[in-house]
């Protein structure tokens, strides 16, 4: 063991420490050790893979940060797992971080890794016949979707794509908010030439984000010669943005007809089957094998976030290879208990409190037996809620509402089910009554 490795990187997790919180803090960082110090790499150990892989997608910005700002950025880490486990072979034996490289294509962003679903087809079709046929197909190209939807994966799966069929063409990577930075550094500098031949010697230029351009006219304009000038020249351009470009506040009117002018489409959130083909794709990358229920499980309660639904999965295959554990539905739900503040385990009780606080009656009432107008639609609101968010069947349902027969069940469903369609109001409520239960 090398003392002065120790140290550098006990400084490092002082830095990364206060950043983050605490529960986190410990679990990732706690088991970490700083091995060798050698030619200006630092090589730190931690307990297996899954942990690598945890701190490489989540904290590689903070750690970029804490090497810069303790030690400039001659120092680079590299990362390396004590246990190697039978079952997962390790895919290379030493990570490194480089600082400064977050503009890198990651070659795991590959059209082989992206599942297609009904959400991402067209996204998908775009962007291959934009990788196989580049400034020929559409151009520029405009993705854009909610994050964590895929936007950045299949932008660098066409740059991925090319760089290995079209060796000689030039293939360039960034966020959009690099480029601000980079054209307000040049114009300081007196260096505008240096940045126009950067940007204008690209065959395949990739934006990533673009929402997040800004800046005065003289700044737009700049970007905006450059894409013409590419795109008159047969180059691709690519962008991506969380939204159509004409909602992009900041983007000026001719940049906006640009990206109009080529292709715009649009990613969506994955439906269930589609995430539980994620899910069981990425265990598969990882070489392990999650039972069809805990994909389910995790599937169905991750819905909106595709980032989210492998940050769970990534921890549930480190809780189970640190504790020894089984991948079950248990585990699953510890995770998504600490991951996502929730356990989506919805209880009986829950619903029937967010319908009391909507409606005010009691619980007695609610199972009782009285019926007026008001209490009979609360009631059946209840039946409504334990039957499409817990699943419970008719006659069990019944059961609880203090024995009643399973034919009242279905037909209490059936009216809320028309009502939904007919009633705003009742809508709103049931809204109301549901974002309560989720907390
Ligand atoms: P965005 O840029 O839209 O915020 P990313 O492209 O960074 O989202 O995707 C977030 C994570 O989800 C990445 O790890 C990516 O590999 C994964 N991902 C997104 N869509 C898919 C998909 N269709 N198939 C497999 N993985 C996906
Ligand atoms: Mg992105």
């Amino acid at each position: 063991m090398n003392e002065k490795a120790k140290i550098t990187w006990q400084n490092i997790l002082g830095y990364v420490k206060e950043r983050i919180n605490p529960q986190s803090f410990t679990t990732w960082f706690s088991s970490s050790q700083g091995v060798e110090l050698k030619d200006d790499v630092l090589l730190v150990e931690f307990p297996n893979n899954f942990f690598i892989d945890w701190i490489e997608e989540h904290y590689y910005n903070i750690l970029e940060e804490a090497v810069n700002s303790l030690n400039g950025n001659k120092l680079r880490l590299a990362f390396k797992a004590q246990r190697q486990q039978a079952d997962r072979p390790l895919r290379k034996k030493k990570r490194f971080i480089i600082a400064q490289d977050s503009s890198k294509l990651q070659e795991r962003f590959s059209f082989e890794n992206f599942v297609v679903g009904k959400n991402n087809e067209f996204a998908h079709a775009a962007a291959l016949a934009v990788a196989e046929a580049p400034g020929q197909a559409y151009n520029p190209l405009f993705l854009y979707g909610g994050v964590g939807l895929g936007k950045t994966h299949l932008m660098q799966a066409i740059g991925n794509f090319v760089r290995h069929q079209y060796q000689n063409l030039n293939v360039y990577y960034t966020q959009a908010e690099n480029i601000m930075t980079e054209l307000i550094e040049a114009i300081q500098k007196n260096q505008q030439m240096a940045f126009k031949k950067k940007y204008r010697t690209k065959d395949i230029l990739l934006i990533d984000d673009i929402q997040f351009l800004y800046g005065k006219e003289r700044l737009q304009e700049e970007i905006f010669h450059t894409f013409n000038y590419l795109y008159i020249q047969g180059k691709q351009i690519v962008i991506t943005s969380d939204r159509p470009p004409k909602e992009i506040p900041t983007l000026e009117e001719r940049l906006t007809s640009r990206f109009q002018g080529g292709l715009v489409v649009d990613l969506q959130p994955p439906d269930l089957e589609t995430r539980i083909a994620i899910l069981q794709k990425k265990a598969e990358q990882d070489n392990v094998r999650i039972p069809n229920n805990v994909a389910y499980y995790i599937a169905s309660r991750v819905k909106s976030n595709i980032r989210e639904l492998e940050g769970c999965l990534t921890r549930l295959l480190a809780m189970a290879s640190l504790s020894g554990q089984e991948i079950s539905e248990q585990l699953a739900e510890e995770v998504l208990k600490e991951l996502l503040g929730y356990s989506g385990r919805i209880t009986k009780d829950m619903i029937l409190n967010g319908v009391i606080d909507e409606f005010g009656f009691s619980e007695n009432e609610l199972k009782g037996k009285k019926r007026t107008q008001k209490l009979a639609l609360a009631r059946q609101t209840s039946m409504y809620l334990i039957r499409t968010l817990m699943n419970l069947s008719f006659a069990e349902i019944g059961q609880f509402f203090g024995g009643k027969d399973h034919t009242t069940v279905i037909h209490a469903i059936e009216k809320i089910e028309n009502l939904k369609k007919t009633d705003l109001e009742y809508r709103q409520k049931l809204e109301r009554i549901i974002n309560r239960i989720n907390g």
